[in-house]
């Protein structure tokens, strides 16, 4: 084996390693790297291990023993326990239908729940479309969400289950993605901005259970910034909207671009307050198949724009996966920053 050389800037605070014992190894280690170069990930092969870069983590991935391993280190508790609930899918999912069974090593205390886990109370609930639905949480640390570079919480979304499991029968935990879409300062409330689809997910049914008074475990604020530029390309569906919201409301005034959302039809427009040198543009969704959004990104990244530039699009995962191809050939040539994240997946 080559000796794995780890750069100085390494952030080792926090240190996870995993040996899973997996069908086809090999097979889910080439699996692995795919999963993460889709995250936008620096993957390099050294030998037979490869190294991973990500925002605040760095890590190898090998087959050792007829086992996957995995050496992750990050800079934060929280970065680290996600990292963690991340893998630990990813290889249940590797696994199919047969058992997995992973060694996880930390060289910190893990808890079940991680560091900046609160629990809030929902305060309103309010159906903005037919499909989009606002959760008011009463938020009595509110500042530590208002902020511009982690615009993101994990929801516990079994969390009734969870507190009403005992023993030894706890349940896994199940957490979703939302956006922050506006902190209330002077109520101390966060407003989180649900779109329901029709697939009957995990998430989708715990914000239609939900009722006012209710308890909501909440994770975060992380992930989620936009670069600074000139001019910004801003694109996403339903699940971006609260973020693409979010964003407008804290960028510079001077600054402009285009905004480009996709929706099922007119009756999902939301009132949006754009600075002034923006423009927007709602694109009806044909079928579930066939993407406008895809197409009409393609094509603004055809014109280069004069200014600096940022492209900044969130949508379903294979649409992102294109798009992430289509940015980079398209920022070779132009030289802009890019962000394109997939939400959820078909
Ligand atoms: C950083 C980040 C921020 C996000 N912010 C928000 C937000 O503010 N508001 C928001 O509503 N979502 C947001 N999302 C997306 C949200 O996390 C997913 O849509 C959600 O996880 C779906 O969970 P689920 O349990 O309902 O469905 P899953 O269990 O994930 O999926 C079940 C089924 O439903 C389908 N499905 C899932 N999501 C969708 C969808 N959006 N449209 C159509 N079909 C779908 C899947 O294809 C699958 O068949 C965000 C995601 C990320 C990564």
């Amino acid at each position: 084996m080559v000796a794995r050389v780890t750069p100085t800037n390494f952030p080792r605070a926090f240190r996870l390693k995993a040996r899973a014992k997996l069908p086809e190894p090999e097979r889910c280690l080439l699996h692995l790297v795919e999963h993460l170069k889709e995250r936008e990930g620096d993957i390099r092969a050294q030998g037979d291990a490869f190294a991973v870069t990500l925002p605040d983590i760095y890590g190898w991935m090998w087959c050792e023993d007829g086992l996957l391993q995995v050496d992750v280190g990050s800079r934060d508790a929280e970065t680290a326990y996600f990292v963690r609930t991340w893998l630990d899918g990813v290889f249940r999912h590797l696994a199919g239908t047969e058992t997995v069974e992973i060694e996880w090593k930390e060289n910190w205390s893990a808890g079940r729940l991680p560091p900046s886990f609160s629990i809030l109370k929902v305060e309103r609930l309010d159906m903005l479309t037919s499909q989009m639905v606002r959760i008011t949480l009463k938020c009595p640390d509110v500042t530590r969400f208002d902020r511009t570079d982690a615009l993101h919480v994990q929801a516990l979304v079994n969390f009734a289950e969870v507190t009403a499991a005992t023993g030894e029968e706890r349940p896994p935990l199940a957490w979703r993605r939302y956006t922050v879409r506006a902190v209330n300062v002077a109520r101390q409330t966060i407003d989180i901005d649900v779109f329901l689809h029709g697939g009957g997910g995990l998430g989708a049914r715990w914000v239609s259970q939900l009722r006012v008074g209710d308890l909501v475990g909440v994770a975060g604020p992380s992930g989620g910034s936009i670069g600074l530029a000139d001019h910004y390309l801003i694109a996403g569906d339903e699940t971006a909207l609260p973020a693409i919201a979010r964003i407008l409301d804290f960028l510079p005034r001077q600054c402009g671009g285009d905004v480009l959302i996709e929706i099922a039809n007119d009756a999902e427009r939301l009132p949006l307050e754009l600075p002034d040198g923006f423009k927007l543009t709602w694109l009806a969704r044909q079928d579930d198949t066939a993407s406008a959004l895809e197409g009409a990104v393609i094509s603004a990244l055809a014109h280069k724009a004069a200014e600096k530039t940022f492209v900044w699009v969130s949508c379903e995962a294979s649409i992102a996966s294109r798009l992430r191809k289509h940015a980079r050939a398209a920022a070779e040539r132009d030289h802009f920053d890019h962000l394109i994240a997939g939400y959820w997946k078909r």
